[in-house]
C-alpha cells in the first residue's frame, strides 16, 4: 500500500457474489492508493472479513427472514433490502461522521454504493453532506438500455413472431428479441418502481463507476456520458493483480488446480454458472452427458443449490457419472479466476455473469454462452455477436448442441478464428489498464476526483 493519504472511503456493496467482488476489487485499488476502508454491509451474505484484515468491516441489520433471502424474485429482495436497511445504514454512517470528525490524522472523502442501492443512500448522504458515487456492476450497455425494460414489456406481443426472434432489438442492441423475450418472462413485479429509483439515484450521484472500458464498450460509454451528465469513470475490467478470489462467499475447492496441473495446455473446458442461477437436474444431466460426449477434459462447478430440492449431483444418473470422472472433475466452488489463468484451460462454459466474461477475457480464453437470467443475455450478444470471441449455444440446453460447441470451440475453424479474436482482445484489454491506457486514465481520474471531495 502506497502511505495513507489521511482519507477515507465508505463502500456499502449489494449482497451478492457478483456484486460484492468488484466492490472489494475497488477497495483493494483504492487502498492500494493511499485510501482507508470501510465497507459496511447486511447481516445477509455477508462478506468475510478476515480475508480482509486492512479494512474495516461494520455489519448492519437488514431484516430479512430465512424464507426471504430465498426468493427467485430478486427485484422484490433488492426492494426489501432497500426498504429495510434505510435506518441501520443512516445509523452507521452517522456514528463512523461523528467519530471521524474528532480525528486529526483522517477524514472520510465519499460513499460509494452499489447502484442496486437506492433512494435511501442519495438522502442519508445528502443529509450528511457526504458525496456518493455509483458503482454499477453491470455492462454499460445493459444498464443503460434496462430503464427501457418496462416499457418493452408493454410492447411484447408486438415480439412474439417466430421469424422476427433473431431481429436486434432496436432499443436494446445487441440484444436479439428472442434474448428479450426470456428477460421479460422473468418474475420481476417490482421492477418498474425499482428501476425508477435507481435512474434517479444514480443520476443525482457524483459519478458512476463502470467496470469496463472503452475498448469494450465505447459507444455505450458514450451514450452514458450524454444520458447521465455526471462523470463516468471506466476503470477496467477485472484486475488479475487485485483478485476479486478473495471475497468469495462459498469455499473455494483448491483440489482443481493439481488436477490442472496434469492436464494438457489449452485442453480443459471450465463450465461454472456462478452464483446465482438455477437449472432443472434434467438440464444439468444434458450438460454433464454433452460434456462427456465432447472427449474434452472438463472442469464442472454444481454449486450446491444449483439444481432446486436436490443435495448437490444426484440429478445425474449414476451410470453416467461413471463416465463423467473418466476425463472430468466436479467442484462446488472453484477458485475461478485462478482456473481461468490456468494453462490447461482452452474454453468457458459460461452463463456470463459479468464478472465471470470478463474474467474470461482478462485471460484471453474463449467462451461458449449460456446465458440464464437479466444481463447474462447481453454479456453473451457481446461475446458471441460483437467481439466475437464467443460461440452462443442459442438458449439450446441440450446433449448434441453442447458436444458440437466444445468441437467447433477446441478443434475447428470457427474455433481458430475466435482464439485469434479473444488473444486480440486481451491485447487491447491488458493494454488498457495499463498505464497511459484507457482505463488506466480513468482510474486516475476517478482517484483525482475523490480525493477533490
Ligand atoms: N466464482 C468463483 N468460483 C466459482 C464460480 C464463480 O470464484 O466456482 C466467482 C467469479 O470469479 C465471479 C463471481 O464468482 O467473480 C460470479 O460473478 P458473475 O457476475 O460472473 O455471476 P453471478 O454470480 O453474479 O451470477
Amino acid at each position: 500500500m502506497e502511505k495513507s493519504n489521511g482519507r477515507r472511503v465508505i463502500m456499502f456493496p449489494l449482497p451478492l457474489q457478483g456484486c460484492i467482488n468488484p466492490m472489494i476489487q475497488l477497495a483493494k485499488i483504492l487502498h492500494s492508493r493511499g485510501f482507508s476502508i470501510t465497507v459496511i454491509h447486511t447481516r445477509f451474505n455477508a462478506p468475510k472479513a478476515t480475508s480482509h484484515p486492512l479494512f474495516t468491516f461494520l455489519e448492519i441489520q437488514d431484516g430479512l427472514s430465512e424464507t426471504e433471502t430465498r426468493t427467485d424474485d430478486n427485484t422484490w429482495l433488492f426492494t426489501l433490502l432497500n426498504r429495510r436497511c434505510e435506518t441501520p445504514f443512516r445509523d452507521c454512517l452517522t456514528n463512523l461522521l461523528g467519530s471521524s470528525s474528532d480525528s486529526e490524522t483522517e477524514r472520510i472523502s465519499c460513499l460509494i454504493h452499489d447502484s442496486g442501492w437506492t433512494f435511501f443512500t442519495r438522502s442519508v448522504a445528502k443529509s450528511l453532506k457526504l458525496p456518493r458515487l455509483v458503482l454499477n456492476t453491470y455492462t454499460v450497455s445493459f444498464f443503460l438500455n434496462h430503464f427501457a425494460l418496462p416499457k418493452l414489456r408493454r410492447e411484447v406481443s408486438l415480439l412474439s413472431q417466430d421469424s422476427e426472434q433473431d431481429n436486434l432489438v432496436q432499443d436494446f442492441p445487441p440484444l436479439r428479441k428472442k434474448d428479450l423475450l426470456r428477460i421479460l418472462k422473468e418474475k420481476r413485479e417490482y421492477l418498474e418502481p425499482y428501476l425508477n429509483m435507481i435512474l434517479e439515484t444514480t443520476k443525482s450521484s457524483s459519478g458512476i463507476i463502470f467496470m469496463s472500458c472503452e475498448e469494450l464498450e465505447q459507444d455505450s460509454l458514450c451514450k452514458a456520458r450524454e444520458d447521465f451528465k455526471v462523470p463516468i469513470f471506466a476503470i477496467g475490467p477485472s484486475y488479475s493483480n487485485f483478485p476479486a478470489s478473495s471475497s468469495s462467499l462459498f469455499i473455494q475447492d483448491e483440489t482443481c488446480i493439481p488436477w490442472l496441473d496434469k492436464q494438457e495446455d489449452k485442453s480443459v473446458i471450465y463450465v461454472s454458472f456462478g452464483s446465482l442461477i438455477s437449472m432443472t437436474g434434467p438440464e444439468l444431466t444434458e450438460i454433464a452427458c454433452g460434456l462427456r460426449n465432447s472427449g474434452q477434459p472438463f472442469l464442472l462447478v454444481v454449486r450446491v443449490g444449483l439444481v432446486k430440492g436436490t443435495e448437490w449431483i444426484e440429478a445425474i444418473p449414476e451410470e453416467l457419472m461413471a463416465k463423467v470422472y473418466e476425463k472430468g472433475k466436479i467442484v462446488k466452488w472453484a477458485p475461478q479466476q485462478e482456473v481461468l489463468k490456468h494453462q490447461a484451460i482452452g474454453g468457458f462454459l459460461t452463463h456470463n455473469g459479468w464478472n465471470s466474461t470478463v474474467e474470461s477475457v482478462r485471460e484471453g480464453v474463449p467462451m461458449i454462452c449460456l446465458p440464464c437470467i437479466w444481463d447474462q443475455f447481453v454479456d453473451a450478444r457481446l461475446v458471441s455477436d460483437v467481439w466475437r470471441v464467443g460461440l452462443h449455444l442459442e438458449h439450446r440446453i441440450e446433449r448434441n448442441e453442447i458436444e458440437s460447441s466444445i468441437r467447433s470451440l477446441f478443434s475447428g475453424n470457427e474455433g481458430e478464428a475466435i482464439r485469434e479474436s479473444m488473444r486480440l482482445l486481451k491485447e487491447k484489454v491488458g493494454r488498457s489498464v495499463k498505464e497511459n491506457g484507457s482505463a488506466y486514465r480513468s482510474l486516475e481520474s476517478l482517484i483525482d476526483h475523490i480525493s477533490y471531495f
